[in-house]
């Protein structure tokens, strides 16, 4: 593969959440001219929910799309370069580091932070995928609104289960809401809303078994896992909500990472095992994965970013002293 890069930058930043527009801020205003690429999703997960009541700075609430343009704006006023394009491999065998951008052009980087965040699961089911935009979706924000006034299920028991249900619940007729144990993983707070949304029914111990309908979802058949009995329910929509994976593929066999695909960053910083490559936000969490960590989290990574860019600086000044005395 010909790596001939046509560019090189300084800082190189991928993935446009919490955590990569507040690395660009910190390190645009370190002055490491910081050049950031946006990925597939610009703004990240957030641009796909609705209210962030838990992101501080905004006693009233500020609605998850328009808390992103404020990130880009602020990154983009302190003088980051952002493109959008999306990072499709990568050669971290040797500074300066390479990664490529939309299967095209290579790019050279002294320091890279990678910030490319997580991704929605699926279960991995046939009827899921090949109903996946005919009534199966991973985004009630984004497709609720489709069903309007009908019965809809919905898959998971985390808090983007919950939040996802309780959406829902304003614009569709039912909600089905399937967890697979006797209890919910999503908070005490978030179960309670779910419980007293009087549209919303819990089916606990329960399972897709099948997605129904040729072109477009028109049921389920759910299973209860502890007596075996199988179900069909008429409804028009499939919602999964189980969770997220990182997106971690192009990073692997250059980064250490965990069996799930979360890069493994030293405790306390956003060090990679690759020195000058970092990582921070959801790629490197799975743990708090909240916009206000993935924030903090992006601002060590340009500190940390700029104290070994100026490191390697000095050594450079350094060598070349040598050379030339
Ligand atoms: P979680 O990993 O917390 O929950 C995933 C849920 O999906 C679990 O209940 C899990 O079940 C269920 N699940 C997984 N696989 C399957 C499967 N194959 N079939 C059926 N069910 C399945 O993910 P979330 O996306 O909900 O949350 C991620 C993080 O983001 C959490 O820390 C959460 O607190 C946070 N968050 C916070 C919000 C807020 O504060 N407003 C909003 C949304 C998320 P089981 O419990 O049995 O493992």
């Amino acid at each position: 593969m010909d790596k001939a890069t046509n560019e090189k930058v300084h800082c190189l930043i991928i993935g446009s959440g919490p955590a990569g527009y507040t690395a660009a801020i910190y390190a645009a205003r370190a002055n490491l001219k910081p050049v950031l690429y946006q990925g597939i999703q610009p703004g990240g997960q957030l641009t796909i929910t609705t209210d962030v009541e838990n992101y501080p700075g905004y006693p009233d609430g500020v609605q998850g799309p328009d808390m992103m343009v404020h990130f880009e704006k602020q990154a983009a006023r302190m003088g980051t370069d952002i493109r959008y394009g999306l990072a499709t491999d990568v050669d971290f065998s040797a500074p300066p580091y390479k990664v490529r951008i939309d299967e095209e052009k290579w790019i050279e980087a002294d320091a890279v932070i990678l910030c490319t965040g997580a991704s929605a699961k699926w279960l991995g089911i046939e009827s899921e995928q090949r109903l996946n935009g005919h009534g199966v979706s991973a985004c009630a924000v984004c497709d609720g609104f489709f069903f309007k006034n009908k019965e809809v299920a919905i898959v998971g028991a985390g808090d983007t289960a919950a939040e996802e249900a309780l959406y829902l619940s304003k614009i569709c007729s039912a909600v089905h809401m399937l967890v697979r144990r006797d209890e919910m993983r999503a908070s005490m707070i978030m179960q309670q809303r779910v419980f007293s949304a009087k549209n919303i029914k819990v089916n606990w111990n329960t399972e897709i078994d099948e997605i129904l309908g040729e072109n477009k979802v028109e049921g389920i058949r759910i299973i209860n896992n502890k007596t075996k009995t199988k179900t069909t329910i008429p409804v028009s929509a499939f919602f999964v909500a189980i969770g997220h994976e990182p997106n971690s593929a192009i990073f692997k066999g250059w980064l250490d990472m965990d069996e799930s695909g979360y890069i493994l960053t030293v405790p306390g910083t956003s060090k990679t095992n690759v020195k000058g490559v970092f990582a921070a936000g959801d790629l490197q969490d799975k743990i708090y994965r909240q916009a206000v960590t993935a924030a903090g989290s992006g601002c060590m990574a340009a500190l940390d970013a700029e104290r070994y860019l100026s490191e390697l600086a000095h050594h450079q000044t350094l060598a070349s002293d040598l050379k030339e005395g």
